[in-house]
């Protein structure tokens, strides 16, 4: 190095270190070569605290989503219309809505297959999740029976204030768009909800007998809003449990 360039360095040199102490407060965060937040303010750096508690708790969720039937057993049927296919559109509508939003969702069957009710089990606790949620579509004689129901079953009280307001959460929510009926929460012993040892509902989205309900079931819009409904109750339940 000859002495001018030697000159030139040290000067560099000084200029740098009064930068770094001018800047000195501020917090640098060097990832892969690459500045990627500089912030000043304390305030600046709780808010990104904040954020990333807040990614950390979504991140931390994990929602198990079941689409009731499958394979060979297509639930009930009206004409070619198949409960296992619409709960398998609603079931997939969901997973893309809360997986958006930062949680962790795991399906129980992701193509059209038939499980045995313990295997489900099995995955729904294998999981280690927080909720576990299974999509049907219902049917009864009467034709002019329609509207949404959110089943729960506590055996022997197990999780029941937990289960009971998981139910009430996603029902409250799933009657939101589009009109549909009403019918409350109801409990009953179901088999696909029997294994599971996290909270869980049942949700009966319409009945596939009701020519109101039916019309709606056909329709792509009216799937991705129940979709986006029973996701904001799943959050909501979430957020309200645990005093998270
Ligand atoms: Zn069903």
């Amino acid at each position: 190095m000859r002495i001018a360039n030697r000159k030139r360095f040290t000067l560099s040199c000084i200029f740098f270190t009064l930068l770094m102490l001018i800047i000195g407060k501020n917090q640098i965060v060097f990832s892969e070569g690459k500045v990627f937040k500089v912030t000043s303010s304390p305030e600046a750096k709780e808010l990104g605290k904040n954020d990333n508690a807040v990614l950390k708790n979504k991140k931390r969720y994990i929602v198990i989503l079941d689409a009731g039937h499958g394979g060979i057993d297509k639930g009930t049927s009206y004409q070619n219309i198949n409960e296992k296919d619409i709960a398998f559109k609603i079931t997939k509508y969901t997973e893309t809505v809360l997986k958006s939003k930062g949680y962790t969702v795991i399906l129980t069957r992701n193509e059209d297959k038939l499980l045995p009710l313990k295997e489900i089990g099995n995955i729904v606790n294998a999981a280690k999740g927080n909720v576990f949620v299974s999509i049907h579509i219902n049917s009864i004689k009467d034709p002019s029976y329609k509207g949404m129901t959110t089943y729960y079953y506590a055996p022997e009280g197990y999780q029941k204030d937990e289960r009971v307001k998981l139910s009430k959460t996603i029902q409250k929510e799933v009657v939101k768009s589009d009109g549909w009926e009403d019918k409350g929460i109801k409990t009953q012993n179901l088999a696909v909800l029997r294994y599971s040892e996290i909270p869980c509902a049942l949700v009966e989205c319409g009945f596939i007998t009701n020519k109101e309900d039916r019309e709606k079931l056909l329709k792509e819009e009216v799937l991705r809003n129940i979709s986006e409904n029973i996701s904001r109750g799943i959050i909501k339940y979430l957020n309200e449990s645990e005093g998270n």
